[in-house]
């Protein structure tokens, strides 16, 4: 599909008009750093401690949903047992230390390069985590000095994690834009079905071992390779849309 066919279906099934893109929605794991696979190993270290078989795969799969949703849903089905809230949290804590035992993991390739060309063009970053970890934040705050304002989300505001479009419809609340004012920056199928569900215009690299026909399925309107092809394409692909008034 060329460009102006992407553009012209997002189009289409949004019932938009055109564009004013002047904020992008950026996710975190698997966007701004290449932590996924640290995450994974984690999830499977806390699982196998308590007895439930899995793959690293099947957590590439449920990237998106809050912590203690991947951990109610795979205690239920891996060992018949309900957790309770307070349980989940408590695990999740485990899951948390498993991951900061790997050591900090590495700032995504391009990353920066992707949220200085928003900021040249004028366009607004702000950040969409479902991690409730503060230090997180402030390593975002030092990793991409004024790269992201006041403005974002985090798994403090939110209830329902990834495929539920909350995330995305939140940012957009707190930065005070439309659907089609936004571009959103996703590595996930979960992440992308929910920025989808948004009605943003949205962007997925595939920094993982998902491939592109899986963002596709999920909704994408574009995909890129990683985020070092997205950086490059992005100058056009910011030309392309403006061209399509709102
Ligand atoms: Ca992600």
């Amino acid at each position: 599909m060329t460009l102006q066919q992407t553009i012209a279906e997002y189009l289409k099934y949004t019932g938009h008009k055109g564009f004013d893109i002047s904020a992008a929605l950026v996710d975190c794991d698997g966007v701004l750093y290449d932590s996924m696979k640290y995450h994974t190993q984690a999830w499977v270290k806390l699982m196998k401690k308590n007895g439930i078989k899995c793959t690293r795969d099947e957590f590439y799969e449920l990237e998106g949903m809050t912590g203690s949703e991947i951990i109610k849903m795979k205690f239920k089905t891996g060992a018949g047992k309900n957790v309770t809230d307070d349980e989940a949290h408590a695990l999740y804590g485990v899951k948390t230390r498993y991951f900061r035992e790997l050591g900090e993991a590495p700032i995504m390739p391009g990353a920066m390069r992707v949220l200085e060309t928003l900021k040249e063009a004028g366009v607004d970053r702000v950040l969409v985590t479902g991690s409730q970890q503060d230090a997180l934040i402030e390593r975002i705050k030092n990793d991409f000095p004024d790269m992201f304002g006041d403005v974002m989300v985090t798994g403090h505001d939110v209830r329902k994690g990834k495929p539920n479009p909350e995330p995305y419809l939140k940012a957009m609340n707190k930065a005070e834009k439309k659907s089609n004012q936004c571009l959103v920056i996703e590595n996930a199928p979960l992440g992308v079905q929910a920025a989808h569900a948004a009605g943003c215009f949205t962007i997925g690299v595939t920094t993982g071992p998902i491939p592109e026909k899986d963002l596709y399925k999920a909704g994408a309107d574009i995909v890129y390779k990683n985020m070092d092809e997205l950086a490059a394409a992005l100058p056009s692909l910011l030309v392309a849309l403006s061209l399509i008034k709102a």
